[in-house]
């Protein structure tokens, strides 16, 4: 059933929702379609080939997806909509917005001269206390390690021999994805714990030369910022989910600190927020209610005007294998596939 799935109902559906979808029609009420992407990279950099395929977007896609946004939306800063929308002035029928999540090295390398080639704006989400320092993602790590044969070292550590010990030994970018989703059930300390009692940075030193920094300086957020074309929102100060795994003190720490540490740093006012994973409890989004005008989750969808939940925006993910093509990416804008 899968098979056929995939041979031919898929396939007859996007084209159908490439052309008859949402994105296709002018509504009653007016929508916001929010993009979600997190690296830009070319397929020729040695990153492309280390990160998870769900999270990567070639300059040339999003170079194509811009194009594509400006003839068929009103592309515009998501801030300046939540503002028109607050104010209850009139927003565009059908307006879209560009977000990064995080702060990759590789958006200020890659995405940032689009952006500016084509007088885009966009919204990055920052990680705040992680910016301009050395710090690793723990998917980004265990992918690395994972693909560069360390895999009998993850298995010394019971947390995440459990995950791996299955694995062929050329482990495949596939298999390292469905180690990272299953690795989610435990809490981001857990998770880094575990890769520091295994000395991760050695590892990585040792199986694959090291890793290349993760994330921006404040420098070249800055010119971001200063370019005129990017609003910086908070993605919390360190990335850990924002679930019961937290408690209230380090919520709000995540939430409340990142923010005066961007405002501090950046000098100007931080009002939208980010929830890393899209997890988040009740005080987190109460706590996110009372202090940014606007969030967003990971949900995918397209937002209505007439049934609005302005804590909880939904977005439409990207990565280059749903939407290297006009077609395939008018498909997703649908928010059907
Ligand atoms: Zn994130």
């Amino acid at each position: 059933m899968k098979a056929v799935l995939k041979q031919f109902i898929k396939p007859a559906l996007v084209s159908l929702a490439s052309r008859v979808g949402p994105h296709a029609r002018t509504g009653k009420h007016p929508r916001l379609w929010l993009l979600m992407y997190h690296r830009i990279l070319p397929n020729h950099d040695e990153r492309y080939g280390q990160e998870e395929p769900g999270m990567l977007v070639r300059p040339e896609t999003l170079e194509m997806h811009i194009q594509e946004m400006k003839r068929q939306f009103d592309l515009m800063p998501f801030a300046e909509w939540v503002g028109l929308s607050q104010a209850g002035l009139p927003v565009p029928k059908r307006a879209c917005a560009i977000t990064f999540d995080d702060g990759w090295l590789d958006n200020y390398e890659y995405a940032f001269p689009v952006l500016r080639a084509h007088s885009a704006p966009a919204t990055l989400f920052a990680v705040a206390e992680k910016i301009g320092t050395d710090f690793q993602f723990w998917p980004n790590i265990l992918a690395v390690l994972l693909l560069h044969g360390a895999k009998k070292e993850l298995e010394l550590h019971p947390l995440l021999q459990a995950y791996v010990q299955n694995l062929t030994d050329k482990v495949t970018a596939d298999q390292v994805a469905e180690v990272i989703k299953h690795l989610k059930d435990h809490s981001d300390v857990d998770i880094f714990a575990a890769l520091e009692q295994i000395g991760w940075r050695d590892l990585c030193e040792k199986y694959a030369g090291g890793m290349s920094p993760a994330l921006m300086s404040w420098d070249q957020l800055r010119e971001m910022q200063q370019s005129g074309l990017v609003d910086i929102g908070s993605h919390t100060c360190t990335h850990r989910r924002l679930t019961d795994a937290l408690s209230p003190a380090e919520l709000e720490y995540e939430i409340i600190h990142s923010k005066d540490v961007l405002e501090r740093r950046l000098q100007s006012s931080v009002d939208l927020f980010c929830f890393p994973n899209g997890d988040y409890n009740d005080l987190a989004l109460s706590l996110v209610k009372q202090h940014y005008r606007a969030s967003v989750t990971t949900q995918r969808g397209i937002n209505r005007t007439d049934n609005l939940n302005i804590h909880e925006l939904t977005r439409i993910g990207l990565h280059d294998e749903v939407s290297s093509s006009r077609r395939l990416f008018r498909a997703r804008l649908s928010g059907w596939v």
